[in-house]
C-alpha cells in the first residue's frame, strides 16, 4: 500500500467538515507502520468517500512483484451502505458484486429464476450457452479484475478460499463495528427443522454441554453429505432440491468446521450451545470470540486494513473481540461537525424497563410519549422499542388513549415495507424495533426520537451469559452504548440537520455513567448538554389534533418547537 497517495484518490473535488484531517491522520497512522487502522468517523465524516480514498493507495499490478496482491476490496455488513455506494458517482470506479439470489437468469423461460436456482445450479455439466451475458458471472468477472471490488460483508466472508476473490492488498471495512457479532453470526449454526433438510432422519438429542453438540453434529455431517451425494447423482434436480442440496453443502461445511475447532485444543474460539426445549427440539451452536474464523474469512484476505466506524469505543476490546494485535493497530479519531445543539439528548426517564419492572414503567412511558406526541404536533418521530413485545403492549397502551390514529407499527415480515410507506406518511410515530442502525431519517423524515429502553444484550443468549460469568461487563456495558450512539443518529444527518433524542428508560442514565471511560468525546458533549425539558400536559386530544392549519416548516432552530430549549 502507498499511504502518499490517500489525498489523490480521495474521489470528491473539495473536502467538507473534518475530511482533509481526517485524510491526513489515516495517512500518517499507516506510515507509522501500522497494518491495521481503526477511524472511529460519526456520521457526516463521509465514510465512504474516506474508505474509497484509502483503497486508492493499494498496490497496482505495475507496480507489484508477481507474488505481490494488488487491488483492494470494500465491504460493509450493511445491504442499505453498499446500495448507497452503488447509487454514488463519486464511487463509480467501485466494481460492485451482490450474492447470486440478487441476480436472475436471462435464459427463456427462466428470467424469474434467480441465479443461485437457474439451470446452471439444477443441472450437472450444465454449459450455458448466454454465461457471457448473464449478470451475475458478468458482475462477478468485472468485480474480479477490477482495482476496487465492493460487497457486503456476507459475500466476502463467503468468498475466503474462492480463486476469484483471492488475496488483495487492501481490506477496507466500513460500519466495522460489529465484526465479531457478524462473525459470530455467520459463523452460528442453527438447527431444526426448517434449517436441517434430514431432520426428521438425524432430530438432535438432548444437548448438555459442547461435546454432546460435536457428537451429533459428526452424525449429522455424514447423514447431510450422503444426502447430498444422492442429489448431485442425479442428472437434473428442481428448484426446490437446488436449495436443498446448497443447504446441505453448507451444514456439511458449517458442521466439519466446528467439529473440528471445538476438538482444537489450541483453538482460541469457545463454543455454547442452547437447546430450550429438550430432546428433539432446535439446537443453536454458536461461536464466541471467533478468531479463527475471522482469520480465515477476513485476516487472510490482505495485508492492510482500514476499519470504519463511529462506534469503535475501545480499541483494546476490539482487537481482543477480532483477534488482533493492539500493537500493529491504530485508532484515529475523526471529529464530529454537526454543532451538538442540533442532537440535543433529553432525560425524560419514566424508571426502570427491566422485565421485573417493566409493567410498571411502560404505562407511564406510553404517557410520555402522548406528551411528546403533543410537542411535537407537526413532526415526525421513531420510537426505538427494543422488543416486539414493548412494541405491542406500547401500541396497544396508545390506542387505549385513543392516539393510534397517528401511530405506525411494523412486524417481522413486514419491516420493509411500512418503513417505507411511513417515510412518505405527515406527522405520525413508527414504533420500530431493531431499527437503530442502518437507518438515515434525514430532515423532515424524523425530527425527534424515543429510546423506551437500555438496549443491554440478552442474558438468556448463552454467549451473553458466558461472558458475564467471565465478568466481561465492560463488554455487556459497550455493546449497549454503542446501540445507544448508532440510535441517536439516525435523526441527525447533516450539519444543518437537526432531531431531538428523548431517553425514556432510567438505566440509560446508568448506562452512561458505567460506560463513561468508553464514550467518544463528542457523544460525551451530548450527554453533559443534556436536559429535562418542559412538556404539555397529557392530553391525547391534543396529540392526534390535526394541526395542519398551522402546519409550516421551521426555517431555522429558533423557529423550531424546540427553540427554547435549545436557546434556554
Ligand atoms: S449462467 Fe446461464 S443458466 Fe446460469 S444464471 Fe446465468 S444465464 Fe442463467
Amino acid at each position: 500500500m502507498n499511504p502518499t497517495r490517500i489525498e489523490n484518490e480521495f474521489p470528491a473535488a473539495t473536502y467538507r467538515g473534518a475530511q482533509e484531517q481526517a485524510l491526513s491522520d489515516i495517512r500518517a497512522a499507516f506510515e507509522a507502520g501500522n497494518d491495521i487502522v481503526l477511524v472511529r468517523a460519526p456520521t457526516g465524516s463521509g465514510k465512504s468517500l474516506l474508505s474509497r480514498a484509502i483503497a486508492g493507495c493499494a498496490r497496482r499490478p505495475g507496480e507489484a512483484r508477481p507474488e505481490q496482491p494488488t487491488g483492494a476490496y470494500y465491504t460493509t455488513p450493511q445491504v442499505s451502505q453498499l446500495d448507497d455506494v452503488a447509487s454514488d458517482p463519486l464511487l463509480e470506479d467501485l466494481s460492485v458484486i451482490n450474492g447470486k439470489s440478487n441476480y436472475s437468469c436471462i435464459l427463456p423461460g427462466e428470467t424469474t429464476t434467480p441465479v443461485d436456482r437457474a439451470p446452471c445450479a439444477r443441472e450437472t455439466g450444465f454449459d450455458c450457452p448466454v454465461r457471457h451475458r448473464c449478470p451475475y458471472f458478468s458482475d462477478r468477472d468485472l468485480a474480479a479484475s477490477r482495482q476496487i471490488a465492493a460487497m457486503t460483508l456476507a459475500y466476502f466472508m463467503q468468498t475466503a478460499g474462492s480463486e476469484v476473490f483471492g488475496q488483495r492488498d487492501v481490506v477496507v471495512i466500513d460500519e466495522a463495528h460489529g465484526l465479531t457479532e457478524w462473525a459470530e453470526m455467520y459463523a452460528t449454526i442453527e438447527l431444526g427443522p426448517k434449517t436441517v433438510p434430514v431432520w426428521e432422519r438425524t432430530p438432535a438429542p438432548k444437548i448438555a454441554d459442547v461435546e454432546d453438540a460435536a457428537e451429533y453434529a459428526e452424525t449429522l455431517a455424514s447423514v447431510c453429505d450422503r444426502r447430498r451425494h444422492e442429489l448431485q447423482r442425479e442428472p437434473e434436480i428442481s428448484a426446490e432440491e437446488t436449495a436443498v442440496r446448497d443447504r446441505l453443502s453448507e451444514l456439511v461445511r458449517d458442521l466439519t468446521w466446528f467439529v473440528t475447532d471445538a476438538r482444537d485444543a489450541e483453538s482460541a474460539t469457545t463454543w455454547v450451545t442452547d437447546q430450550h426445549g429438550g430432546a428433539k427440539s432446535p439446537v443453536t451452536i454458536k461461536p464466541m470470540n471467533p478468531e479463527r474464523y475471522l482469520t480465515h474469512t477476513v485476516w487472510d484476505r490482505a495485508s492492510t486494513f482500514a476499519l470504519l466506524s463511529a462506534t469503535i469505543l475501545n480499541k483494546d476490546a476490539f482487537c481482543r473481540g477480532t483477534g488482533l494485535d493492539p500493537d500493529r493497530v491504530a485508532l484515529v479519531d475523526v471529529e464530529h461537525t454537526f454543532p451538538v445543539e442540533n442532537r440535543p439528548l433529553y432525560d425524560v426517564t419514566q424508571g426502570k424497563m427491566t422485565y421485573e419492572q417493566r409493567d410498571e414503567t411502560l404505562p407511564k412511558v406510553a404517557r410520555l410519549l402522548v406528551r411528546l406526541m403533543s410537542h411535537h404536533p407537526d413532526e415526525k418521530g421513531i420510537v426505538h422499542c427494543h422488543s416486539y413485545t414493548i412494541q405491542e403492549r406500547l401500541a396497544d397502551l396508545l390506542s387505549e388513549s385513543g392516539v393510534d390514529s397517528r401511530v405506525r407499527t411494523h412486524d417481522r415480515q413486514n419491516r420493509d415495507a411500512v418503513l417505507s410507506s411511513w417515510k412518505r406518511d405527515d406527522s405520525t410515530v413508527f414504533l420500530s424495533v431493531k431499527m437503530e442502525e442502518a437507518l438515515d431519517l434525514k430532515d423532515d423524515l424524523a425530527r425527534w426520537q424515543m429510546l423506551c429502553k437500555a438496549p443491554f444484550p440478552n442474558t438468556r443468549d448463552s454467549r451473553v451469559a458466558q461472558r458475564l460469568k467471565e465478568g466481561l461487563w465492560g463488554w455487556y456495558y459497550r455493546s449497549a452504548l454503542r446501540t445507544v450512539i448508532q440510535a441517536c443518529g439516525r435523526v441527525v444527518r447533516s450539519p444543518q440537520d437537526y432531531g431531538a433524542t428523548y431517553l425514556a428508560d432510567s438505566s440509560l442514565l446508568d448506562l452512561f455513567e458505567r460506560a463513561r471511560h468508553d464514550v467518544p468525546p463528542w457523544f460525551k458533549a451530548q450527554i453533559d448538554r443534556m436536559t429535562t425539558p418542559t412538556l404539555p400536559a397529557f392530553d391525547p386530544q391534543a396529540a392526534v389534533t390535526d394541526t395542519e392549519s398551522t402546519q409550516r416548516q421551521p426555517q431555522s432552530i429558533d423557529d423550531h418547537p424546540l427553540g427554547d430549549v435549545w436557546n434556554g
